[in-house]
Formats: C-alpha cells, structure tokens, sequence
C-alpha cells in the first residue's frame, strides 16, 4: 500500500475504533485496541464473527472478556500483521510530527518529544502492543490538534504520559521477547533480527553469520538427572553462550535444547571461531549441583552447524544450511563445529 493511503487507512481505522470502544466502555489499553483494530481492519474474519456475536447476544466486554478476545485473536498473530502494523504506525507518527510542527512556536518541545520518541520507535520496534500504544497516543494528539484549546497544557500532559508509556512499552517489549527459561531471547526476538540482517544484507551486502546449536545427548542426560536438573543445565548453557558473545550478537533459545546465535558483520571465519570458543567453554566446566551435598554431573558438550549469509538467501535457506551442519557435526561424534 501507499503510504499515504496506508495513512488515511490507520487513520480510518482508528476514527472507527475509539468512539465504538467508548461505547463499549472498553479501556483504550495496548491489547483492547489491538483487539479493535483487527476487528474495523477486518483482516481477521473469526475475531469479528466472535465480536458480531458478542455484541449480537448484548454480552458487556468486561476484562475477562477482553482479555479472553486478545489470547485467543491477537497473541498468535502472524509476523506479517504485525509488521503491517509496525510500518503503519511509523508512518502515522511522522505524519503527527509534521502537523505539530505546523502549529509553530510554543509547542516546539512536545514536538521535539514526538520526534524522539518516534526515532526510538524506529529502531526498537518489537511487540505489535508497543505500536497499539502508539496509536492510541496518536488519536488523542490528533484530538488536540482538532481542538486547537488549552494547547500547551494539554500538550506538557500528553507529553508526561508519553514518557510513562514508553516505560510500560520497554516492559511489555522485554516479556513478549524472553524466553522464560533461560531468559534469552526467544524465537519470535530472533525471527525479527534475522529479517532486520537480511534487510541490511540487501541494502549494504553486509554479511552476517548464524550458529545452530544443539546439546549433545540431552535427552540421555534428563533421564539420568531428572528434568529439574536438566532445566538448571539449559540455562547455564544459555549463559555460557551469552558471556561468549559480543554485544551486537543475539543469542536465542530456538526450541528445546537448540539455540541460535546471530552474528552481525562476522564473516565464515570469525563465526566459527565464536562457535569454537562457545564449545569449548561449555565442554570444559565440570558440572555439579547443590552446595553440602555436591552432586556430580560430569560435562555437557554442544554441537554447532556455522553458515554465513550469502547472496539469494533468505531467513530459511541460511538457517537450512546450518542446521544441515549441525546434522554433520552430531554425525561425525558430537562436540565439534562443522561450517561447510
Ligand atoms: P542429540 O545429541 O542427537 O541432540 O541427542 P538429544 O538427546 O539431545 O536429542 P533429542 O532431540 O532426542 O532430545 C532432546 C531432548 O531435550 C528431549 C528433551 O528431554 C530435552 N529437552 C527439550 N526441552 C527441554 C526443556 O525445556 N527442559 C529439559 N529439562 N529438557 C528439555
Ligand atoms: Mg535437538
Ligand atoms: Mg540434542
């Protein structure tokens, strides 16, 4: 879509949303107006089915019933629609921005604010719920600009609830991307930095690396230890891997007792080189667990499949190629990095 018709389409959509919502006497919260957005976006038949009959049989959208709506439509949302999302939200920030900055002196500083916190959005764009935030904040400074009255009161509030919605979005942002466990980043946080990879591949052909690791024998070591213990495993491994790599690299539990590990600019060589020293670290610690009465463990190793991104990847061909590697080096005996 073009963005100014994907504007004027947000904007429609939200013009639709809120007086429905205040109808309703639904809170405009992140999850509720996801929840409306989808519903007057149409793009989910099922939820507006859902919400036709609700309204249909006069049932009240009370928290449970709000919240019930969001777990079953708009948690598993697909990448895609919240990527939608995301980029349409962008869009209608800096749109805001310039009609704020249209209205001149006085509100230089809500409008510096706006600016700012639209250019930390850009680069830290993560949970759909983030956006939602944004969008209803957009609704109410559209509002104002409506208005015109009592302007630069209501623009140092709105600014105040700016910043504390920018807490609450960090907070939401982390859980939504956390894998409880280990506290590494989960599938969902690597799926959204390997599309950001792919995109400065195409624009800057700057590589960047992916490692597939698998524990060796773990299902061998949970039966022996108990999955407790197994538990306590899979997060020192996590951690091992997280103290390993630099700063820009993303470490992530890709499932069970696989992760990846994404390496921004690290060509083949200096790949496998972390992959090495990731092994080793993990291989050589001697395992044992409780402080009196020491229980033995013995050592844990890792396999590692290495690729580098090259031209006519995708997400899935790269991750397909060290996952293939990863086969080899759990074929040729287990503890070791395979990169071709
Ligand atoms: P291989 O060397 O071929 O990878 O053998 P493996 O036993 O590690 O592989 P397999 O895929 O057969 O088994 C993986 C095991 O990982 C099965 C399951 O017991 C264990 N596992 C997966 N997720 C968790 C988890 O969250 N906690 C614990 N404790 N174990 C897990
Ligand atoms: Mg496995
Ligand atoms: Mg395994």
């Amino acid at each position: 879509m073009h963005n100014n018709q994907n504007l004027e389409h947000t904007t429609h959509i939200l013009h639709l949303a809120l007086p429905k919502m205040s109808e309703l006497a639904i809170p405009v919260t992140p999850e509720n107006y996801a929840i409306w957005y989808d519903y007057f976006a149409e793009t989910n038949l099922n939820l507006k089915r859902a919400i036709d009959g609700l309204i249909a049989n006069d049932v009240k959208f009370t928290p449970e019933v709000n919240l019930g709506l969001y777990n079953r439509f708009i948690e598993e949302r697909s990448p895609e629609i919240i990527e939608n999302v995301q980029i349409e939200t962008q869009i209608l920030i800096n749109s805001l921005v310039s009609k704020i900055e249209l209205l001149g002196e006085g509100t230089q500083n809500f409008s510096a604010n706006l600016s700012d916190f639209g250019a930390k959005l850009a680069t830290q764009l993560n949970a759909d719920e983030l956006n939602l935030i944004v969008l209803s904040i957009a609704a109410e400074v559209e509002q104002v600009i409506a208005n015109n009255r009592h302007m630069s009161n209501s623009l140092v509030s709105l600014s105040d609830e700016i910043a504390n919605l920018k807490s609450e979005m960090d907070n939401l942002s982390k859980v939504a991307m956390t894998d409880e466990l280990t506290s590494l980043n989960n599938r969902r946080a690597y799926e959204l930095f390997a599309a950001e990879q792919m995109t400065k591949f195409a624009d800057t052909q700057t590589v960047c690396s992916l490692l597939m690791i698998d524990i060796d024998h773990f299902k061998l070591f949970n039966d022996t230890f108990g999955h407790l213990i197994g538990d306590k495993v899979l997060a020192y491994v996590a951690l091992a891997m997280k103290q390993t790599v630099k700063g820009d690299d993303l470490v992530a539990r890709y499932g069970g007792e696989e992760f990846v590990v994404m390496l921004p600019n690290a060509k083949l060589h200096d790949a496998v080189n972390v992959a090495e020293k990731i092994r080793e670290r993990i291989s050589l610690k001697k395992l044992s667990i409780g402080k009196e009465k020491k229980q033995n463990l013995g050592h844990i190793t890792v396999s590692i499949g290495v690729a580098t991104l090259q031209t006519g990847d995708d997400v899935d061909t790269l991750l397909a190629r060290a996952d293939e590697r990863l086969y080899k080096a759990k074929a040729s005996g287990r503890n070791c990095v395979k990169f071709d």
